[in-house]
């Protein structure tokens, strides 16, 4: 058993052996089987750096004769202003007529010429490129795609000819036609739901920046539409589907919208992480950098693609290190959102780090490593949504939240006794509430200062927390003004605890003479018509608590409205502090 595995091992890794390319320039001969075939270990080469030759010299012997193997694995030659000459030949050896088609998988090249020949007779050509309409393409498809029909026992040879201002990347796969249609549904469905899954981020994050102006929603919406349109002029679905007789706009298209979507991506997270609060340094970094990208911006018309895809790559690299730099100043400062955004930008270099392997053969080509940029750019939109929705909700507690005294701050108050007054509507309902505010506290600050006003300011609001229990609800309403909203709480109830508080608060309160004036209010049965009477109404009884002596509790009563003048403060219950 293991000798069978064994041997069967060894002659599969022979057969690897075997059909390696062990030379180049040999003719691919298909038979009749289906097929996807590689097209590099035949190609033949030639760099004309002049631009001397053309159509009229592919049967002249002195041109065939410059043809060389391709001594690599691809046709890659990076940026180059020469010709690039490619030469490829194909029998049929079926006794049929083969429909194939032949792909360039780079869609982004500028001029590509393609001369069939048949023996010494050219059959068909065609003068293509991203540069040329989208109706010179052969077949209709984003990467560049031609046909070839081969009768039974015939060779044809292939010229290509590349001419461009980009990279010069030249990888050929020959198709069988019912192949390629396959892979071209399966190819197109991925982009179709890739696209799809933006088009709806898009929207679902436009719905939320309505309904809750944060404005981190809008630069996400910014960086997804900006990033999204790159991704689609790059893989040459948006010269296809948008602008197919315009190539000049959508050469200008690709740096221009891959540099706005660094400029949003880098606002979009010091926004999403609050950068400029946790590092000054790295906001400085983070605009200066956007500063440069906008003289990018300003500069891809007037000089072109070609000088800036240099300078555009560093500031990609750049912009990629201050992107994880925040995230990682963000994260060791405790912001939570950070852990997600670290986690997003993780799985998309993973994506584009398993693509690279693919690329360069240290992993086998399939739907995953294929897809690695694509699916590693999914997870990291993923990933990045879940970071905004966490910092979204820390945004909203804070803005509920009173910075000095952590209590539960005045628009939150404004908006609890609104709902709470809603709810006492019904029967049997009872909802109190007081109005407390410290006593001479100008007095005292001019005494001893503002800062240890504000000290005190906190020691109240740790007795505060400290005395109520849910769910009773203690806010600073203003300055050195308080409230607490004591819903299912009978007036009885919210005058002792009152009265608990004004005595804790001379007492813990390390200060000593520092007092509070409370006013107490309660509504049962529809007693008052609106919210802000009921709270007017404690209002007035703190008022009452003031003019009688101050350190003091004043209860509310129905008729109060002529007590607010002081000669009238004996008609209603106020208890007297000690002090
Ligand atoms: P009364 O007993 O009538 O309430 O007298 P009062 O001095 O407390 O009332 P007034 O409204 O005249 O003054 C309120 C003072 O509270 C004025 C201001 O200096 C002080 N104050 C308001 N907010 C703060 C704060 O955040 N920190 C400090 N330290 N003082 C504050
Ligand atoms: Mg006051
Ligand atoms: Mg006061």
């Amino acid at each position: 058993m293991a000798v069978m595995k064994l041997t069967r091992a060894l002659v599969l890794l022979v057969l690897v052996v075997l059909s390696w390319p062990a030379y180049a320039g040999t003719t691919l001969t298909v038979e009749t089987a289906p097929t996807e075939a590689d097209l590099t270990p035949y190609l033949e080469v030639y760099e004309d750096p002049y631009s001397r030759f053309g159509a009229e010299d592919l049967r002249h012997e002195s041109f065939n004769a410059q043809f060389e193997d391709l001594q690599r694995e691809t046709a890659n030659y990076g940026f180059s202003n020469s010709d690039w000459w490619v030469r490829f030949s194909v029998r049929n050896s079926g006794a049929r007529h083969r429909t194939l088609a032949f792909k360039l998988d780079y869609p982004l090249l500028d001029h590509v010429d393609v001369w069939v020949l048949s023996g010494d007779r050219i059959v068909r050509s065609w003068e293509t490129g991203n540069r040329q309409p989208f109706s010179t393409r052969a077949i209709e498809h984003r990467d560049f795609l031609f046909p070839l029909s081969l009768a039974s026992e015939e060779k044809q040879t292939v010229y290509i000819r590349v001419r461009t201002k980009g990279p010069v990347n030249i990888g050929l796969t020959l198709f069988d036609a019912p192949t390629l249609l396959a892979a071209t549904q399966v190819e197109y469905l991925v982009f179709g739901a890739y696209f799809g899954g933006f088009l709806l981020l898009a929207l679902c994050i436009s719905l939320l920046y309505l309904m809750d102006r944060q404005v981190a929603f809008l630069y996400y919406l910014t960086y997804i539409l900006s990033y999204s349109s790159y991704m689609l002029a790059f893989n040459g679905l948006a010269f296809q589907y948008l602008w197919p007789e315009a190539p000049e706009f959508g050469q200008i298209s690709r740096p221009v919208l891959l540099t706005l979507s660094i400029i949003f991506l880098l606002q979009f997270c010091r926004s999403l992480l609050g950068i400029q609060r946790l590092s000054p340094l790295l906001n400085r970094g983070v605009t200066a950098l956007q500063c440069v990208l906008v003289g990018v911006l300003i500069a891809v018309p007037v000089v072109g693609y070609g000088v800036l895809v240099e300078p555009l790559a560093v500031f990609l690299l750049l912009a990629l290190g201050l992107v994880f730099a925040m995230g990682v100043v963000a994260h060791l400062k405790g912001e939570a959102a950070a852990r997600y955004y670290l986690w997003a930008w993780s799985v998309f270099l993973g994506g584009v780090f398993i693509y690279l392997l693919k690329v360069f053969g240290a992993l086998p080509h399939n739907f995953v490593t294929h897809y690695g940029f694509q699916i590693g750019s999914f997870f990291e939109f993923v990933f990045l949504s879940v970071a905004l929705g966490v910092r979204v909700r820390e945004l909203r507690i804070q803005s509920n939240v009173d910075g000095l005294t952590g209590l539960a701050n005045r628009r939150h108050f404004d908006r609890e006794l609104t709902s709470e007054f809603r709810q006492s509507d019904r029967p049997e309902a009872e909802l109190s509430l007081l109005v407390m505010d410290v006593d001479h506290f100008k007095d005292f600050n001019d005494k001893h200062g503002h800062a240890v006003g504000d000290k005190v300011l906190k020691e109240l609001a740790v007795v505060l927390k400290k005395q109520i229990r849910r769910p009773g609800t203690a806010f600073r309403y203003g300055g050195e003004e308080f409230a607490v909203l004591l819903p299912r709480t009978a007036l009885d109830e919210a005058r002792v605890l009152a009265e608990r508080l004004r005595e804790r608060i001379s007492k813990d309160v390390p200060f000593e003479d520092v007092t509070v004036s409370i006013g107490v209010v309660s509504c049962k049965d529809g007693s008052f018509d609106s919210s802000a009477e009921f709270f007017n109404a404690g209002d007035k009884a703190l008022y009452l608590a003031k003019n009688t002596g101050r350190d003091r509790v004043a209860i509310y009563r129905t008729g109060m409205k002529s007590i607010v003048d002081p000669r009238h403060a004996g008609a209603t219950a106020v208890s007297e502090g000690n002090g």
